[in-house]
């Protein structure tokens, strides 16, 4: 029967406190074992540290590093490494400090278009200023046969974008009869804002070439932070030459598209971008250096 403790101290004598607790518990030896097992691993559990758990974001999570407004203004400077960038992503389009070149990254491996439109790999200590990337999990391909220009693969890509309010990957896979891609030259400081850089872009025309096409279509609310819109870059199949993509004609391929509803964004930590004015409508600006 359970006898509350208080009623042992009122005892004269001192009384062992094995005893105490043996007529606590009514003399049963096995209960006494028993309970104490418990409350002493209950304790246990508090005590030892518990693994942390991991909050893995969806594989889809666009993963983007500073902003586009921040490019504008000709915020250069690289933030994030290469293979900091791939932990976040397989696929995806960028740029490197100095605004050295068009950024491809296709397989989990990272390119880079230099002014002479020329790809080679990159290392992944280079840095970037500004890239999005993601974890490429495409559902169903789609097949493309004779696209005549940018314009009409836009509208073929359209039919993939079920909900115009969320992040949309896309890669295709093809031979393209015509592709026109520019570049950007290395840039040194003071940083001149990228519409000036654009004004003077090299560009580059393929004929009968076979290629890939990475990047985004992003929704309209994005505007400061990223491109709204189509965003691609190309690379050649065999990863010698690319750009970011003016004009192409598609003469067959085949379209994979990966959606997302995640967007996790790191911003430079730098001076220059906490003194930045980022917050004006650049619109006419971005539609300017994408073209
Ligand atoms: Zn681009």
């Amino acid at each position: 029967m359970f006898r509350p403790l208080f009623k042992m101290w009122n005892v004269t004598a001192p009384v062992p406190l094995s005893r105490v607790i043996m007529r606590h518990l009514g003399g049963y030896p096995l209960l006494f074992a028993l309970q104490w097992t418990l409350i002493l691993s209950l304790a246990g559990c508090a005590l030892v540290p518990k693994p942390a758990v991991r909050q893995s974001p969806p594989p889809e999570t666009v993963f983007q590093v500073s902003t586009i407004n921040a490019l504008l203004e000709g915020l250069y400077d690289g933030e994030m490494t290469v293979g900091q960038l791939r932990s976040h992503g397989d696929l995806g389009i960028g740029t490197f400090d100095g605004l050295d070149g068009e950024m491809v990254l296709v397989d989990g491996k990272v390119y880079r278009v230099r002014a002479d439109g020329r790809a080679t790999p990159v290392a992944d200590e280079e840095k970037s200023p500004f890239a999005a990337v993601a974890f490429f999990t495409p559902g169903q391909t789609k097949a493309l046969r004779q696209v005549q220009s940018f314009t009409e693969l836009k509208g073929e890509l359209d039919k993939e974008l079920v909900n115009r309010n969320i992040f949309y990957m896309f890669r295709i896979d093809g031979t393209f009869s015509y592709v026109q891609t520019r570049s950007v030259p290395r840039q040194s400081k003071p940083y001149p804002p990228l519409v000036k850089v654009t004004a003077h872009q090299p560009t580059f025309e393929f004929r009968d070439v076979k290629g890939t096409l990475v990047g985004f279509w992003l929704p309209d609310f994005i505007g400061g932070i990223n491109v709204p819109g189509y965003h691609l870059h190309f690379i050649t199949a065999d990863r010698q030459a690319g750009g970011h993509l003016l004009e192409c004609r598609l003469q067959d391929g085949k379209v994979q598209v990966d959606s997302s509803g995640d967007l996790r964004m790191v911003l430079p930590a730098n001076n220059d971008f906490g003194r930045a004015d980022l917050g004006r409508d650049r619109k006419k600006e971005v539609e300017k250096v994408e073209q």
